[in-house]
């Protein structure tokens, strides 16, 4: 039974071994903090679900095992900056940007970007956390603890967010899911919905930019791109090598997961075109607590992740997988009248982009 070692013990490390495991794959997340090493033996391999870490006697363990897939795309992918770089050196369309230095002024960053502006922090940014708006017409300048510190790029005034999740193994083979299109609250990524006959033109694109990158970093698992539609264009606004929230329906709706899909290219179990069971729904669980009602609903399948309850944190999700989209609303109507009045729009934004097609 192999055995594959993962960076991290967050909920991402716990959805990867638990579709490990009818794979005869023995995966285990491991804590970063934790004061006991890992036992690696020399064929074991590693992966992680996180793109950054801190210098721990157990991340310098992992990283020093020859058997660490990817290992050199996580700190380019990680910072804004060489990310950036990677996105133009492959010719693939992204928010133009700058670095924000010394020397560059808020007026420059207007001339050139434009009267809207994000600046996002190089490292650690997520969940919409990291970034500052410059804006032409309040006057904003560049607060001096940002330089040297972040990357600045033009605001889009994109029509939606989506997001395309791919697989790639050793041999180069790639499989895509569908693309899915996101809601982001307050840069929190909150619902999901998946696969939409309208987004269909926009698939072979998707997949060919994702493929690129998949391709070009020589990448050995799962990768997700984010991205703006803007008319029939996308625009990439960040990239994850990892398994990725925009397609944790998948673990309901397709017939390989992307966490199966990932532990299966990191040891070296063939790939298969996933198979997408229907219409796909996700919702996350933000700050809310637990309700055993949830797993009541029918067509609901509720995923927690044993957090501790914090406003805005992600302690779970709940996915709804239907042929017909019929009951897949008497289950959202449900389940609204059991979060929070929050997810009121949330669930108003879901059964409008259902009805959208
Ligand atoms: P994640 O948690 O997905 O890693 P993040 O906080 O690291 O997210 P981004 O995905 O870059 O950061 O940005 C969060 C959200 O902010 C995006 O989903 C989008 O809604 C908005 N946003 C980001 N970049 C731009 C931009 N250039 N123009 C307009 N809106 C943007
Ligand atoms: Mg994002």
């Amino acid at each position: 039974m192999s055995k594959v070692w993962i960076l991290g013990h967050g909920q991402l490390g716990s959805m990867l071994k638990h579709a490990a495991m009818p794979l005869a794959v023995e995966a285990i997340p491991v804590d970063i903090d934790s004061e006991q090493l890992p036992e690696l033996a020399a064929d074991d391999l590693v992966t992680a679900e996180r793109e950054l870490w801190p210098d721990t006697p157990v991340t310098q363990a992992l990283a020093n095992h020859p058997n660490f897939l990817n290992l050199h795309v996580f700190g380019r992918l990680a910072d804004r900056y060489t990310q950036k770089q990677l996105l133009d050196d492959l010719g693939l369309a992204t928010s133009p940007w700058l670095l924000v230095d010394d020397t560059v002024s808020a007026d420059d960053v207007y001339s050139k970007l434009g009267e809207r502006a994000l600046m996002k922090r190089r490292t650690g940014g997520y969940d919409g956390r990291g970034q500052y708006w410059l804006k032409q017409a309040e006057g904003t300048q560049i607060p001096d603890d940002w330089r040297n510190e972040a990357i600045v790029e033009k605001g889009i005034a994109f029509d939606e967010e989506m997001a395309i999740v791919g697989v790639r193994d050793r041999e180069g083979k790639k499989f895509f899911y569908p693309l899915t299109l996101t809601l982001q609250l307050g840069g929190v990524l909150t619902a999901s919905v998946a696969p939409l006959p309208r987004l269909k033109p926009l698939q072979a694109k998707a997949e060919e930019m994702l493929g690129k990158l998949l391709d070009g970093l020589d990448y050995v698992g799962v990768m997700a791109m984010e991205c703006f539609r803007v008319g029939d264009e996308l625009i990439v606004n960040e990239l994850a090598p990892r398994v990725h929230n925009t397609a944790h329906w998948t673990q309901a709706g397709a017939s390989v997961s992307q966490f199966e899909s990932h532990m299966r290219a990191v040891a070296g179990v063939p790939l298969a075109q996933p198979q997408v069971k229907g219409l796909n729904v996700m919702i996350n669980l933000l700050g809310t607590p637990r309700d055993e009602r949830w797993w009541a609903i029918s067509g609901a399948e509720p995923y927690w992740y044993g957090k501790e309850v914090r406003e805005g944190r992600k302690v779970g999700h709940i996915t709804f997988t239907h042929s017909g989209d019929k009951r897949l609303i008497q289950g959202l109507d449900e389940l609204k009248l059991l979060l929070p009045e929050r997810y009121g729009r949330v669930i108003d934004w879901v059964e409008d982009a259902l009805a959208g097609g």
